[in-house]
């Protein structure tokens, strides 16, 4: 039997299921990961995805035809046993395991391996064939403990407000901004959400995840806005919208804060480095516990990732995909080929 999932224009494609998995372009049957924008996008005939996103997708993208099914479920498509497996990443973020002929192949789409407290977290699948993804594949990338960051975003806080000073963090509106909410001290003061971020914040908590109490601006008197932490996507930076806060200090909350020259380009005071992707050992342990032979590695570092694979023994080559191509996740570097390059070097001293 020929590869069970090949790149075709149209996105990565199961041969013998005849479905596609997060397509970038309209196809009658897709497979979706997640609902960050590059990975799930309009025009598509039907969409399967895992019973804990199909809410998040539905406000994304509107009235479309789709499945959910319960993680670890399995349901059978043109002789393909396909279920999803949670990728801990977002809400309803799932992992697709394809069997076919005895074989199996998982796509992770998008992945953290530490978990968190507002999505199902990762769990490893045994395959033949694992289809990784790669944002932060470099050596430098590695995280501290999400508490470690979630408790420096409340000492922050607090030091702002007993300043008199408004906070300001920036954090994608799907996904970081929840995770954020769900780790921060409300008795420091009020939380007031940017209109991108709310709407996700009622599918968080329709699907039964824990979030503090936010609020709308317009809900927040002048005075109380001098001791709330305002959740913002990093598109409302240097917008009017900010005008109302008055002398706020700013923070962005991202992987890519790792790097001193992404943080210099955002031009915020803070940076702090909270990722819902794996770092370098997260990728390690999860394409270890896989136990795949073979490894096709997607979106980020895919050459510094596709070596270090094939010098440790395992059959590792690339898929070249269009994801990452949109400012809503980590997978878009900031700045991009400026970032990139920045990482580079000191990836090339951590192979030595
Ligand atoms: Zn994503
Ligand atoms: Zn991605």
């Amino acid at each position: 039997m020929g590869d069970m999932v090949v790149v075709r224009k149209e996105g990565l494609y199961c041969v013998p299921g005849q479905f596609y998995i997060d397509p970038w372009r309209p196809v009658e049957r897709a497979v979706i990961t997640h609902a960050h924008g590059d990975h799930a996008r309009y025009g598509h005939g039907h969409y399967l995805s895992a019973e804990a996103g199909v809410n998040v997708l539905k406000s994304r993208l509107g009235d479309i035809s789709i499945d959910g099914v319960a993680y670890g479920e399995r349901v059978v498509h043109n002789g393909v046993a396909i279920s999803l497996h949670p990728a801990g990443h977002v809400l309803g973020s799932a992992q697709v395991r394809m069997e076919c002929g005895g074989e199996v192949w998982v796509a992770s789409g998008d992945y953290k391996v530490e978990p968190d407290k507002t999505c199902a977290p990762f769990e490893p699948v045994r395959c033949d064939t694992f289809i990784t993804e790669s944002t932060f594949g470099l050596p430098i990338y590695r995280w501290e403990p999400e508490q470690q960051i979630l408790d420096e975003i409340n000492a922050w806080w607090r030091r702002n407000a007993e300043a008199g000073r408004c906070s300001v963090v920036f954090a994608y509106a799907f996904g970081k901004a929840q995770r954020i909410l769900s780790g921060l001290d409300p008795s420091i003061g009020p939380i007031v959400c940017h209109g991108a971020v709310e709407p996700l914040n009622r599918v968080y908590r329709a699907g039964g995840v824990a979030l503090p109490e936010t609020r709308m601006v317009s809900e927040v008197d002048k005075a109380d806005l001098r001791r709330a932490i305002v959740v913002a996507p990093p598109s409302a930076s240097g917008s009017p919208w900010m005008k109302r806060f008055g002398d706020y200090s700013d923070a962005f909350a991202s992987g890519w804060m790792l790097l001193r020259g992404a943080r210099r380009r955002r031009g915020v005071d803070r940076g702090f480095v909270l990722s819902d992707h794996a770092d370098w050992p997260g990728l390690m342990s999860a394409i270890k516990a896989t136990e795949a032979g073979r490894v096709i590695v997607t979106h980020g570092s895919i050459p510094v990732l596709v070596r270090w694979l094939c010098q440790n023994g395992l059959d590792a080559a690339g898929f070249d995909t269009e994801y990452g191509d949109e400012e809503e996740d980590e997978s878009t570097p900031p700045a991009g080929r400026a970032a990139a390059q920045e990482a580079e070097a000191p990836a090339g001293e951590a192979d030595a």
